[in-house]
């Protein structure tokens, strides 16, 4: 089996970070064994998935809020390489309580909000407070907009990370953002099918939003 140092070296990560990267690669094999808390299974799918998580570290700034965290891509990853604080909101608690010591372990800044993000974007400490924002293979597009424009302050940005999108979903997503307050500035191809999708907030979203359910079975303009 190939380490996973080896696996994430050549990427211009400097020493200390591909150690740190390395060992919580390790921590979340180590808890899979335990529960499902990731689909990856080896050294090789976990480097794929850090690698992928710090393609967004351009686009990021403080303070810096992540949806639907899960085993923690990609806002492990990004806290580990910049240093940043990160804010995980996780549905689920066994999910998040290993993300509260993921962040122990790691000695990284950050705190783990157990709630869905629909309640999550109506908490006066949250709405609207942060500058950047992610959220990963949670949702379609437009839903993802939903759980994520209502955290983000005006000016800010959501960090879409997308395999292709094709036109209705394109659509959708620009529509459903109008709807937010915000509207889609750009999408970057960043390689194979993987794509950066920018969302910038420009006016407040309203109130309504994100609706308490549907956000995901029901996503806006759909
Ligand atoms: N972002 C991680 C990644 O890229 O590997 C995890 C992806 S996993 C498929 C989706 C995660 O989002 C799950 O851990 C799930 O519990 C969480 N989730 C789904 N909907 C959510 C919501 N509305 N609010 C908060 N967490 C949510």
């Amino acid at each position: 089996m190939i380490a996973l140092e080896e696996l994430l070296t050549g990427q211009g990560l400097d020493e200390r970070n591909v150690a740190a990267l390395a060992l919580y690669g390790r921590l979340v094999l180590e808890a899979n064994r335990h529960f499902n808390v990731t689909g990856a299974r080896s050294p090789e799918e976990i480097a794929r998935h850090i690698t992928d998580s710090l393609s967004v570290v351009p686009y990021l700034r403080e303070p810096y809020v992540d949806v639907g965290s899960g085993a923690g891509f990609p806002a492990i990853p990004v806290g580990i390489v910049t240093g940043m604080p990160v804010t995980l909101i996780e549905a689920t608690q066994k999910k998040a309580r290993l993300l509260e010591s993921l962040l122990e372990r790691l000695e990284l800044q950050g705190v783990v909000i157990a709630e869905r993000a629909e309640a999550a974007g109506h908490r006066p400490d949250l709405r609207e407070h942060f500058a950047t924002g992610t959220c990963r293979a949670v949702a379609s597009a437009p839903a993802v907009a939903e759980l994520l424009l209502p955290l983000i302050g005006i000016g800010g940005a959501a960090v879409l990370q997308r395999g292709s999108v094709d036109d209705r979903e394109r659509s959708a997503l620009e529509d459903a953002s109008l709807m937010l307050g915000g509207s889609v500035e750009r999408e970057d191809e960043i390689g194979g099918d993987r794509r950066i999708v920018l969302l910038r907030k420009q006016r407040a979203t309203p109130g309504r939003f994100p609706r308490r359910t549907g956000a995901q079975k029901r996503p806006l303009c759909e």
